[in-house]
């Protein structure tokens, strides 16, 4: 006698096959970038899948913010062809967060000191479980990355020299604890802990981000944390630059939002 698959099973089968199809795909993806576009006179930027990545040339050689999520470093490839570089060049990789989006590339940066905040040291070298919400959570699940190890985590507001340059790191916790904006060049890469939202910067997206309060108080001490410093653009994690000329405006008008607690 023969048996019979009943239909829940078949719906069970076929969900079980667009899961899997659906993973290969979004794997495969991953490594796919745009070509460099440059963002100043320095700096380049490329965008690797749904992530943005960018890297400059100083006088110590190249420096990168945030590592994507491609582990075969295809997109680093790009990036560096922008700069003439290759990956012995990188000597610094400025990480914004831990988050699996944000970090695939950077043990492929051999030379490189990789910095990070404090808090996301523990969850980067995955000896903790990851800091996040579900979505966080479930899309790091689907885009496995390689344990980072960082070299030298950050503290507090500091300053990095890298050559005749330097790289202004300020605390901003909240979308996660050792979450860091950084300032190079008059361009600030904010990662996912500022947003552009049309004309507007806004917060990290709430879906992704644990502490939304932590990351509204941070924000509104940008304001004296950035006492004296340029910025003439922000660069985000995931949405690009805001346009020339418009970051100043736009971010006095967040920390203000920030500091009025709204
Ligand atoms: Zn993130």
């Amino acid at each position: 006698m023969s048996r019979r698959r009943s239909p829940l099973a078949w719906i069970a089968v076929a969900l079980l096959m667009a899961v899997i199809v659906f993973v290969v795909t979004v794997r495969s993806l991953r490594h796919k970038s745009t070509p460099p576009e440059a963002i100043g006179p320095r700096v380049q930027r490329v965008r690797n899948l749904f992530t943005e990545i960018y890297g400059a040339r100083t006088a110590s050689g190249i420096i990168v913010f945030d590592a994507g999520v491609d582990p075969a470093g295809d997109a680093l490839d790009r990036l560096l062809g922008g700069l003439s570089a290759t990956r012995s060049d990188v000597k610094e990789v400025f990480l914004t967060h831990g988050h699996f989006d944000h970090v695939a590339f950077a043990p492929l940066c051999a030379h490189a000191k990789i910095r990070v905040g404090a808090g996301d040291v523990e969850f980067l070298a995955q000896r903790a479980p990851v800091y996040g919400t579900f979505g966080v959570k479930t899309l790091n699940a689907l885009f496995p990355v390689p344990p980072v190890i960082a070299t030298d985590p950050l503290q507090g507001r500091t300053e990095i020299g890298a050559g005749d340059d330097k790289v202004l790191a300020i605390p901003v916790p909240g979308h996660t604890p050792g979450s860091y904006v950084f300032v190079f060049a008059g361009i600030m890469f904010a990662g996912d802990s500022i947003n552009i939202d049309g004309d507007k910067l806004t917060y990290a997206m709430p879906s992704f981000t644990v502490d939304k309060e932590e990351n509204r108080r941070s924000v509104a001490a940008l304001g004296e944390a950035l006492k004296g410093v340029e910025v003439q653009t922000i660069c985000t994690g995931h949405q690009g630059c805001t346009a020339t000329g418009r970051a100043p405006a736009m971010l006095a008008a967040l920390i203000e939002r920030a500091k009025s607690g709204k």
